[in-house]
């Protein structure tokens, strides 16, 4: 069983599904040389993949170009199906800062092939994720900082205001067809920066507020 957990609350959240998107910011898109989606692309990660604050990723044997994307994240409090998007942030329990772990060596040959991208995104430890804050004590979910910085140099820095997709919409999308429950986490998608890790990096993610009060913060050992 993997659990997160939101700030305040003594019970942690088993989680079900991880609901990752995969283009949500313009520069990244381009960095990837992708077309900017007229709709949301979605993909899914086991709940194995999740690590929690202070954990390690262990680079899987299959790959030699593992990639970091920072990304804020979404806890799921309330379960729901099509969703309409005026209610839409009412179903959120909390945010984080996450880090969508990629292998981009698998993920390119996957693309390639036109396969699945299980592989690339889904391996253990592919989704370390921060403690959640609550919702209530967010303010605008679409104005805050995300960073991730390797080894104490920055190699991401974004903003949720530049989301192709935003939230509600991206849980009205997904409710249409997925329906959405308790302990779901939606990983929003990467800013600009992506980049390789290796043995022994140490990577820290951080949320900053719009008043600049730090939210949360994930740090994980690459071994
Ligand atoms: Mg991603």
């Amino acid at each position: 069983m993997h659990t997160v957990t939101l700030r305040g609350f003594e019970e942690p959240f088993v989680v079900g599904k991880i609901l990752c998107v995969g283009r949500n910011y313009a520069e990244h898109a381009k960095e990837m040389k992708s077309e900017i989606p007229r709709e949301p692309v979605i993909f899914l990660k086991p709940s194995t993949a999740i690590v929690q604050d202070g954990g390690t990723v262990v680079i899987p044997a299959i790959s030699r170009d593992v990639h970091h994307e920072v990304e804020l994240t979404v806890l799921v409090g309330k379960g729901g199906k099509n969703i309409p998007r005026e209610t839409a942030l009412g179903h959120v329990a909390g945010y984080g800062i996450g880090l969508d772990m990629t292998l981009r060596d698998v993920q390119a040959e996957a693309k390639k092939k036109s396969l699945p991208w299980t592989m690339a995104k889904g391996f253990d430890a592919s989704a370390p994720v921060s403690e959640f804050v609550s919702a209530s004590g967010v303010g605008d979910p679409h104005a805050l900082d995300i960073q991730l910085d390797v080894n104490g140099s920055v190699r991401q820095r974004s903003n949720t205001r530049f989301f192709i997709f935003r939230i509600d919409e991206l849980i009205s999308f997904i409710s249409r067809t997925i329906s959405l429950e308790c302990g779901d986490v939606l990983f929003t998608g990467t800013p600009e920066g992506v980049g390789q890790v290796v043995t022994g990096d140490k990577l820290n993610a951080r949320l900053t507020a719009a008043d600049g009060s730090l939210l949360t913060s994930l740090t994980v050992s690459v071994i």
